[in-house]
């Protein structure tokens, strides 16, 4: 990788999209760390499609600190089905205030998030083999985040159940989506009242890069009451009979 390449790329998408306050010479030598591993592993791990740097960092980083903005400071964070560590590993760099657990089924994934957190040096990540469903049993982790979020699981309805039981009432759940958010949403009106859950905003997150422009959107649903313990259910029956 041509890593003054890099560190210009990311100087010039952080500053078209609003973004320098999450950059400084540390964070971007972690983030050129990361790319280099990420893109030396994918191989190995199957980690992303995305492998030139520019569009990692637009893609990717940019991507991911859409949501930086609505968590609140000193927020325990989950990040369901993180995959590569996206967003967990762009939050947990560039916002240290965070606490962090990303959690995925997938083992390799989580052991290279794990091994690449310690690698940068981040205190404030730590991953979890986990699936989504029944890792919301756990009372040690049922409705104890103050913030949820997962970027490219499933559909909004059943990724509701995934994640809305994690969080503690007076809390958000922010799910990273496309354009297709609005109808998302529409579909997932039951499953957010079912889950105790309530609609806040339909969030608008555009970024841009010259003239690439990506229109992405993130969908903000607060957690006003309590979850019901019949919930999540069991993965066949969230994903073939959702809410
Ligand atoms: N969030 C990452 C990865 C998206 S790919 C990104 O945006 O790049 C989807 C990931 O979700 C995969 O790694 C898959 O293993 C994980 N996943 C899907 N369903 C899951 C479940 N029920 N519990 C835990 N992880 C799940």
């Amino acid at each position: 990788m041509d890593e003054k390449a890099f560190r210009a790329a990311m100087t010039r998408i952080f500053g078209e999209n609003g973004m320098t306050r999450y950059l400084n010479y540390e964070k971007t030598e972690k983030y050129a760390r990361l790319t280099e591993r990420m893109l030396s592993e994918n191989e190995k791990y199957n980690l992303t499609a995305i492998t030139d740097p520019a569009e990692v960092a637009l893609l990717h980083y940019a991507d991911c600190l859409t949501v930086a903005a609505h968590l609140p400071k000193k927020a325990k964070v989950i990040d369901v089905g993180t995959g590569a560590g996206f967003p967990a590993l762009p939050l947990a760099i560039s916002r240290e205030d965070l606490s962090v657990l990303a959690v995925d089924a997938t083992e390799k994934r989580v052991r290279y998030v794990e091994e690449t957190a310690r690698m940068l040096g981040l205190t404030n990540l730590t991953a979890q083999v986990l699936r989504a469903e029944s890792g919301a049993k756990d009372p040690a982790l049922r409705e104890s985040f103050d913030v949820a979020c997962a970027r490219g699981v499933a559909p909004l309805r059943v990724l509701c159940e995934y994640c809305l039981p994690y969080v503690r009432v007076g809390g958000i759940f922010i799910a990273m989506k496309g354009q297709g958010a609005p109808s998302e949403v529409a579909q997932a009106k039951r499953a957010i009242a079912m889950l105790g859950g309530k609609l806040r905003e339909i969030c608008p997150a555009p970024l841009s890069d010259g003239g690439k422009k990506v229109e992405h959107t993130l969908v903000i649903i607060d957690k006003i009451a309590r979850t019901n313990a019949l919930y999540p259910r069991e993965n066949a029956q969230i994903v073939k009979k959702p809410l």
